[in-house]
C-alpha cells in the first residue's frame, strides 16, 4: 500500500472536459488515474461556487458557516471596506493591487480563514506527517516561511508588499514569494499558463528529493483558459495539466511506479459553464446608494456594498439596524435584474437569531429550517415550507432531491449562515454572470459561482486509497476527512 498521497486540485476542471480529454488519448496520467481508481463525477462544490470559498472548504474539510471565506468579494464589516480576492485585475486595480494582494496573500489565510477549523496542513503537521503545497490560496499549515529574497520579481515583491513570513506547511512553494528550498523553477509572479508549470516544476523536485509525505499539489490555469475561452477549450489546458502531473511523477519513474508508493486524489474546486451574458453591477438600488471601491459613503442615504462572485452575489445593508427594513425592497429589485434567478436570505428572530432561511424566485418562495421530516440526499434532515421547485427540488421517498442546483438547501443554508456572508445571497439563471468591479466578465467565456448544477459538480478521482462508503453524492469538503484517515490522524 503507498504511504505517501498527492492531493492534485485541477481548478474548474469540469467532469465532461475530463472526460473528453481522457477518451481523445490528451490526458494519460489521468486516464490511468480513472482506470486504477475510483471515479466521481459529480461531486458537490461550495455556493458561491468560486475558489476562495472552495479552497477553504476543501482544506478545512467544513463549510464557510465555520471557515468564513463567503466569496471571491465580500464586505468586511468590521474593517468597514469592500475585501476582493482577485476577480480580475481591473477588478483588483478598482481596489487597489497592493491591498488586494495582501488580502490573498496574507489576510485570507490569517485574519479571514477562521482559526478553527483547522487546515489539513495543520492537523497533519501536528501529527508529524511531512506536508507540502505548491501555489495554492489556501495554505495554512504549522512551519514558519519567511518571503524569498532572490531574484529580480522576488525582490521587488519583497521590497514592497511581501515583506512578511507566513504560517504554511513544512514546505511552501508559493508563486515567487515563498520557497522552502532552492529549486531552479520560477513563476512569472503567478501569471497564467506559468503557474502549473511553477506546480510541476516544484513537484518533480520535491519527488526526486523525497519531501513529502502529503503534498497539495495545485494547477490552476485551467480556471483561466476555461473563464477565457470557455469550458470546451478545456480540452487543451486538462491536457497541460496532465503533462505537468507527468513531470512531477517523472523522477520517480513514471505514473505506474510513482503509484507504487503514492495514492493519489485528484479533484476540482467547481466547474465552469458558457456564459452569453453579463449582469452590469448597479450604481443604485431604489432609495438604496450602493458603496463604491473607494468606500466613500454618500450623505444622508442608506447605503449598500454589492459583491459580485462571478455567478454569485451578495448585498450587504452596511447599518445593520436597517437590514430587515431594507430587505425586501432588495429582494425585489435584484429579482428584477435581468438575468437573476435566486435571492435568498436569513430571517431572524427579534432577538437576531437565525429562525429559517428563505429562497425567492419568479416563480415562488421556499422557508427552509435544519431539523425536521425530510432528509436531504447527504443526510441532514430539513422542514421546509413554500415552494421546492424554486430550487428544482421535490420529495422522493422522504427525500428532497434537486438536478438542476444539487444540495441546494445545505449549500444555501451554510452560505446564509456564514457570518461573513451578505444579508441577500444572489444566484444567476443559466449562461448569465455578475461583472465584477472593474467592469469584466466573461461573456463568449466559461464562468462559475452559481448554485446551479452546471458550475457546481465537480469530478473526484481516487486511486490508491479507500476512500470509504458513503451515502448520497460527495462534496468538496469529504476530502480533508479521506486524508486525515489516510495517516491515521484523528
Ligand atoms: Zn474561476
Amino acid at each position: 500500500m503507498p504511504s505517501k498521497l498527492v492531493l492534485c486540485v485541477i481548478d474548474a476542471m469540469a467532469p465532461a472536459m475530463l472526460e473528453r480529454t481522457v477518451a481523445d488519448g490528451g490526458a494519460p496520467v489521468l486516464g490511468t488515474l480513472l482506470e486504477r481508481g475510483e471515479y466521481i463525477g459529480d461531486c458537490v462544490s461550495a455556493f458561491p461556487s468560486v475558489t476562495p470559498v472552495c479552497a477553504a472548504s476543501i482544506v478545512t474539510g467544513a463549510g464557510q458557516e465555520q471557515h468564513h471565506i463567503p466569496g471571491m468579494n465580500w464586505y468586511h464589516r468590521q474593517e468597514g471596506r469592500y475585501v476582493e480576492y482577485g476577480s480580475s485585475f481591473r477588478s483588483a486595480q478598482r481596489f487597489g493591487i497592493a491591498r488586494q494582494l495582501t488580502d490573498t496573500v496574507y489576510n485570507m489565510n490569517r485574519a479571514h480563514l477562521a482559526s478553527k477549523p483547522e487546515t489539513i496542513f495543520e492537523r497533519l503537521d501536528d501529527a508529524g506527517v511531512r506536508t507540502a503545497g505548491t501555489t495554492y490560496l489556501m495554505y495554512r499549515g504549522r512551519y514558519r516561511h519567511e518571503p524569498q529574497r532572490e531574484g529580480t520579481l522576488a525582490k521587488i515583491a519583497a521590497s514592497t508588499l511581501m515583506r512578511h513570513p507566513v504560517m504554511g506547511p513544512r514546505e511552501l512553494f508559493y508563486a515567487d514569494v515563498f520557497a522552502s528550498r532552492r529549486t531552479p523553477c520560477r513563476s512569472g509572479l503567478g501569471m497564467p499558463g506559468v503557474r502549473d508549470r511553477h506546480s510541476g516544476c516544484v513537484g518533480a523536485h520535491m519527488v526526486e528529493h523525497d519531501l513529502f509525505d502529503f503534498m497539495l499539489f495545485s494547477l490552476p490555469d485551467n480556471d483561466w483558459v476555461s473563464h477565457k475561452y470557455g469550458p470546451e477549450a478545456q480540452i487543451r489546458s486538462i491536457a497541460a495539466a496532465d503533462q505537468q502531473l507527468a513531470r512531477m511523477m517523472a523522477p520517480a519513474g513514471g505514473v505506474e511506479r510513482f503509484l507504487e508508493d503514492h495514492a493519489v486524489i485528484v479533484m476540482a474546486d467547481h466547474s465552469q459553464a458558457p456564459m452569453s451574458a453579463a449582469i452590469p453591477l448597479p450604481a443604485e438600488l431604489p432609495g438604496v446608494h450602493v458603496l463604491g471601491p473607494d468606500a466613500r459613503a454618500a450623505e444622508g442615504r442608506p447605503l449598500v456594498a454589492f459583491c459580485p462572485s462571478q455567478r454569485a452575489a451578495m448585498v450587504y445593508v452596511i447599518d445593520e439596524e436597517e437590514r430587515d427594513a431594507l430587505r425586501p425592497a432588495i429582494v425585489r429589485e435584484a429579482l428584477a435584474m435581468d438575468g437573476v434567478e435566486l435571492a435568498a436570505w436569513m430571517e431572524r428572530d427579534a432577538g437576531g437569531a437565525p429562525r429559517e432561511g428563505a429562497i425567492r424566485s419568479a416563480a415562488g418562495e421556499l422557508r427552509f429550517a435544519a431539523g425536521g421530516e425530510l432528509l436531504d440526499a447527504r443526510g441532514r434532515s430539513w422542514s421546509v415550507e413554500g415552494d421546492l421547485g424554486v430550487v428544482g427540488a421535490s420529495v422522493r421517498d422522504g427525500l428532497i432531491l434537486s438536478e438542476s442546483h444539487p444540495d441546494a438547501l445545505g449549500r444555501m443554508m451554510e452560505a446564509l449562515s456564514c457570518p461573513t456572508s451578505g444579508d441577500v445571497l444572489l444566484s444567476t439563471m443559466e449562461g448569465y454572470e455578475f461583472s465584477d468591479w472593474g467592469g469584466q466578465a466573461h461573456v463568449g467565456g466559461g464562468s462559475h459561482g452559481s448554485l446551479r448544477a452546471e458550475d457546481s459538480l465537480a469530478p473526484l478521482i481516487f486511486c490508491g486509497l479507500d476512500a470509504g462508503s458513503r451515502q448520497g453524492p460527495w462534496s468538496i469538503k469529504d476530502v480533508a476527512p479521506v486524508i486525515a484517515d489516510f495517516f491515521g490522524v484523528a
